[in-house]
């Protein structure tokens, strides 16, 4: 063989042994779970946790990590295996995007270098995706169809109000069955085109949050530079998707995006994933006021479960702030929002949920209200702001 021959083979292997190994280990590495089987509980929490009807979480980011969700895997906390496990009827599954070097909670700049560019060039995902924002979007919501096609109807991508239904009810017949719906985790991915929204749209995705970690064309960040409010292209962009029933995800705004948010938005909010100022004092996390404010509006406020956000060692800071909020607002007004898989050390992952059932009962929440905050409110709330569906 020619010289040049070999090394363009010896390239190749490399490339494709980086390809293979490289991203589980970063995927292992980033997403932890930091309870230890088996779990420790009262009978009466696991017998509360067995009969809840419908166990469902606003946020994770498990599509950015390319799984195979069919499999039950060593990384991270979610797939579809470990829903079925952990009587699990819905997920949230939000795509990010861009991610800059450095990830802070108080100051990024969109011009740092992009560890999501580099995390698609490794994973090998379709080349088109590589550098365009809005392919990596459609990406993950291929990613998550196929899913749902190879399932063999045990998992499901639910889009509508109609689809929302049926599957509660086919549910009902069967218990393993679940369900993920699709959401967006920063509209720097819009690429500045309102028109992606339709796109997105049409691929599925039901959620958008208009900022991450940085500012963008839509607003400021909480951890962006200039922390600014709505710009104009924001304003079209809320308007656009609340005319196509996308609900808005507030999680990451500046606290000035959100004062201008709630001034404009006319249907009910979300805050997807997070912590609460009240129990941990936190540029990430949600004043009283904005708590309020957001229950005003109808809307939803989803409880994280790591320390960076919630301050706590462990789960009990996720029920301390869930209760914190239903005292404030109304248990209505609450629910999950992990974070599992956004490259966190999560306290349980999805597997040790029923810990946080006996943590909320531990810290006096009825059994009535930990099934509207395990699931049951964000089950109401999705029933009332998905798009009807055919
Ligand atoms: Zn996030």
């Amino acid at each position: 063989m020619r010289k040049p021959l070999i090394i363009i083979i010896i390239l190749i292997l490399i490339a494709i042994t980086i390809t293979v190994f490289v991203p589980p280990y970063i995927d292992k590495k980033t997403n932890t779970v930091l309870y230890k089987e088996p779990i420790q509980i009262s009978d009466a929490a696991r017998q509360l946790y067995d009969s809840l009807p419908f166990i469902a979480d606003f946020h994770s980011d498990a599509l950015l990590w390319d799984r195979n969700l069919l499999k039950k895997n060593d990384a991270g906390a979610v797939d579809i295996p470990r829903m079925q496990q952990s009587n699990m009827a819905l997920q949230a599954f939000t795509i990010v995007t861009k991610t800059p070097y450095g990830l802070n909670f108080n100051s990024n700049s969109a011009d740092a270098f992009d560890m999501t560019t580099a995390l698609y060039i490794l994973q090998a995902r379709p080349l088109s995706s590589w550098f365009d924002l809005s392919e990596r979007v459609l990406v993950q919501c291929r990613a998550l169809h196929k899913a749902a096609e190879k399932s063999e109807g045990t998992f499901r991508v639910i889009s509508s109000k109609k689809e929302l239904e049926s599957f509660i009810s086919d549910r009902q017949q069967d218990a393993s069955l679940s369900a993920g719906f699709l959401g967006i985790e920063g509209l720097h991915c819009l690429e500045n085109k309102l028109e992606n929204i339709d796109e997105f749209y049409k691929a599925g995705v039901r959620m958008m949050a208009p900022v991450h970690f940085f500012d963008n064309e839509v607003g400021g960040s909480a951890h962006g530079v200039k922390k600014g409010g709505l710009t104009p292209f924001g304003k079209e962009v809320i308007r656009k998707c609340e005319s196509k029933n996308i609900i808005i995800d507030v999680a990451h705004c500046s606290p000035a995006l959100l004062d201008d948010i709630l001034a404009v938005a006319t249907r009910p909010l979300v805050s997807s994933h997070g912590g609460i100022y009240g129990t941990h004092p936190s540029v990430r996390n949600l004043t009283d006021q904005q708590l309020k404010a957001i229950a005003a509006t109808g809307g939803l406020i989803g409880i994280g479960c790591w320390e960076a956000a919630l301050g706590g060692k462990d789960i009990h800071a996720t029920a301390k702030a869930m209760i914190y909020t239903a005292r404030l607002v109304g248990v209505e007004h609450v629910c999950l929002g992990t974070d599992n898989d956004g490259a966190i050390a999560s306290y349980v992952g999805i597997t040790g949920l029923p810990l946080l059932v006996e943590a909320l009962i531990k810290q006096g929440m009825s059994p009535a209200d930990i099934a509207l905050v395990m699931g049951g409110n964000m089950r109401r709330f999705l029933l009332e702001n998905f798009p009807e569906g055919e």
